[in-house]
């Protein structure tokens, strides 16, 4: 299978396997970690266990799983007391995400990023998608079908 080479060489897979990195929040499916390059005090990348290509390549039947991207990504704020309001959730969209394993971006608070940061996690530009928007994207070609 194609898929099992790309799976060896993935950074996130390793992290999965080796447990190189503090789980800020672990369950059967996901876990959550710090980004290597915080762009705010609490900078977390929520991912899915298994390999999940980037988020241009989901389908409606993804919709649970950006769901519990995003509700994940708020309870780790909230165990961090960091604000969920004053907060970004997103996704990288190609080829402007560096990792191929989809992550999810939580960043917390949002006001406090620099000007690099915020135009890096600009939501709803063609390069990243906030995790609201993406729930309604998947949602709209739900409705659709
Ligand atoms: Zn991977
Ligand atoms: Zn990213």
């Amino acid at each position: 299978m194609a898929t099992s080479s790309e799976e060896e060489t993935c950074v996130f897979c390793k992290i999965v396997r080796e447990k190189t990195a503090v789980f800020f929040y672990e369950n059967e499916g996901f876990i959550a970690f710090k980004d290597k390059k915080p762009a705010a005090a609490h900078h977390y990348l929520i991912i899915p266990k298994k390999h999940v290509k980037n988020p241009s390549t989901l389908q409606p039947s993804d919709l649970e799983l950006v769901k519990q991207l995003f509700s994940i990504g708020k309870e780790v704020l909230q165990r961090q007391n960091a604000s969920t309001d004053d907060a970004r959730f997103g996704f990288h969209w190609p080829p402007f995400n560096s990792i191929q394993h989809l992550h999810m971006h939580a960043i917390s608070p949002a006001s406090s990023m620099g000007f690099v940061s915020k135009l890096i996690f600009k939501p709803d530009t063609y390069w990243f998608v906030s995790a609201a928007s993406l729930v309604e994207k998947l949602e709209k070609k739900i409705s659709e079908t």
